[in-house]
């Protein structure tokens, strides 16, 4: 492997594939191309410490001399425009043109936006980036009230971080339940009584229609057709896959830049990784997953340096996932099947238990909450492919990791 090895996009996926190249001596052949002005850096505490504590700086994967010493030429603040595949080069805005040997696209995604919604307002906020962070941290300083439009991660981490701030906040979910894309509804259940016990406002199946503007700011929405006075609106409602690059260079995309087991796009000499990407899942069912994780970014990185460097080692980690919001500590491992029959495993504490969701006789996800031993055992069951039967798995006189 002689030629260079372009990678687009400066987040935890490109970060994890830099280190992993470096440490195969293969730093001097890597160019990275990050739009933001930023070095690689940590996004999960941006909704977390970094949003309540103006003293946080941000977390860098690395230091600028570590991609120095690897040989590692890094493009700051310059995106990538256009891929020619053709010719094999990829051309900045800078206006440098860049050839490539392999192309590595690890663009993330990026908050979804609210259509009708006129933008930019000043008081309306997304949350992805650093300079969104530094944005929303500031307007957070002064506000009395937060009002944030949809719950999920993003929506609960941030009401979780506000109202630790003493805020008064409201979240609106469209959903009749909160995190319906990513847990249980039992774990879902039980994080609503936690947000609400803390005095979050949280109200479920709301329709959000009509926006009231004045001048720059968002004076109100039309929640349920009544009006609601906003002081600082925050988008939580989703993310969506940054595939414009490619879909623009022809290569094929669905929900996501389609790939093989080894991150492989359609076009071989080009590969896909991260929260951009639709993967196969490892269960042979062949559906193809986008999963938006660190964990999932980072275990890519191996996959996509072992194709890099000529091996086959296609990509069937097992999905993880955590989230902070408040005193709760959520962490899930494995996905919940369409069917399961689920368990409940107490911790230590009453604010502790693990739930067990079984397909048939199979475990198939564990999500644990404030019981961290729970989730390090439910992890090596589920790579194992062990399943305990649940009276046991169930019984906290026993650790979890005794079934193994
Ligand atoms: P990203 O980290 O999004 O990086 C993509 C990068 O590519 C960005 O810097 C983008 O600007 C850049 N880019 C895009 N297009 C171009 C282009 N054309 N040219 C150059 N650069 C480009 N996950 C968890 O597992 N746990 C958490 O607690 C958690 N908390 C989160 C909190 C927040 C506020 C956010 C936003 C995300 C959180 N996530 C969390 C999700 C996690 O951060 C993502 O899944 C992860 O960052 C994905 O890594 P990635 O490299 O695929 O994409
Ligand atoms: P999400 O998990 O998709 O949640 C968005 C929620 O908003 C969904 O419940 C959605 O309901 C709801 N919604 C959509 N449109 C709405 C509307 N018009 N009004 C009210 N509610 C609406 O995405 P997210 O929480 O925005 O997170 C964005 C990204 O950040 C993701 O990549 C996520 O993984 C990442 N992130 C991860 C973590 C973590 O892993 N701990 C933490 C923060 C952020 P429907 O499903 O019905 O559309």
């Amino acid at each position: 492997m002689h030629d260079p090895i372009v990678i687009v996009g400066g987040g935890h996926a490109a970060a994890a594939l830099c280190a992993g190249l470096a440490a195969a001596g293969l730093g001097p052949r890597v160019h990275l191309v990050c739009d933001e002005p930023e070095l690689p850096y940590q996004r999960p505490p941006l909704s977390k410490a970094f949003l309540r504590n103006p003293a946080e700086a941000l977390q860098l994967h690395r230091p600028e001399a570590w991609y120095a010493q690897a040989g590692i030429t890094v493009h700051r603040a310059d995106a990538a425009l256009a891929i020619d595949r053709a010719a094999a080069t990829v051309r900045l805005r800078s206006g440098t043109v860049l050839p490539y040997g392999r192309l590595v696209l690890a663009t993330g995604a990026r908050a979804r936006g609210l259509p009708h919604l006129p933008a930019p307002l000043a008081n309306v906020h997304a949350l992805r980036s650093a300079a969104d962070a530094l944005r929303l941290r500031a307007a957070l300083a002064d506000a009395a009230t937060v009002t944030l439009l949809g719950g999920g991660f993003i929506g609960l981490e941030i009401a979780a971080s506000a109202r630790a701030m003493g805020k008064a906040v409201t979240v609106l979910e469209a959903a009749p339940r909160l995190l319906a894309r990513s847990v249980s509804p039992a774990l879902a259940t039980q994080v609503l009584a936690v947000h609400r016990a803390a005095g979050i406002e949280v109200r479920l199946g709301v329709a959000v229609g009509g926006f009231e503007v004045e001048g720059e700011r968002l004076a109100g929405l039309a929640v349920d057709g009544r009006r609601e006075p906003i002081e600082q609106l925050v988008l939580g409602i989703g993310a969506e896959p940054m595939q414009g690059l490619a879909q623009a260079a022809g290569l094929d995309c669905a929900n996501g830049i389609a790939v093989d087991a080894c991150l492989r796009t359609s076009d071989p000499a080009v590969l896909a990784l991260g929260d951009c990407c639709s993967f196969p899942a490892a269960d042979g069912s062949g559906r193809h997953l986008r999963l938006e994780s660190v964990p999932n970014a980072t275990e890519q990185a191996r996959t996509a340096l072992a194709t890099l460097q000529g091996r086959s080692e296609p990509y069937a980690a097992l999905p993880w996932f955590w989230s902070e919001q408040g005193g709760l500590r959520l962490q899930m491992a494995g996905l919940l099947p369409a069917e399961a029959t689920s368990h409940r495993r107490p911790g230590a504490t009453p604010a502790s238990f693990s739930l067990l969701h079984y397909a048939g006789p199979r475990l198939a996800c564990v999500e644990s909450v404030n019981a961290p031993h729970d989730h390090l055992a439910a992890r090596k069951l589920l790579e194992a492919g062990k399943s305990p039967p649940p009276a046991l798995a169930c019984d906290p006189a026993v650790p979890l990791k005794n079934h193994l």
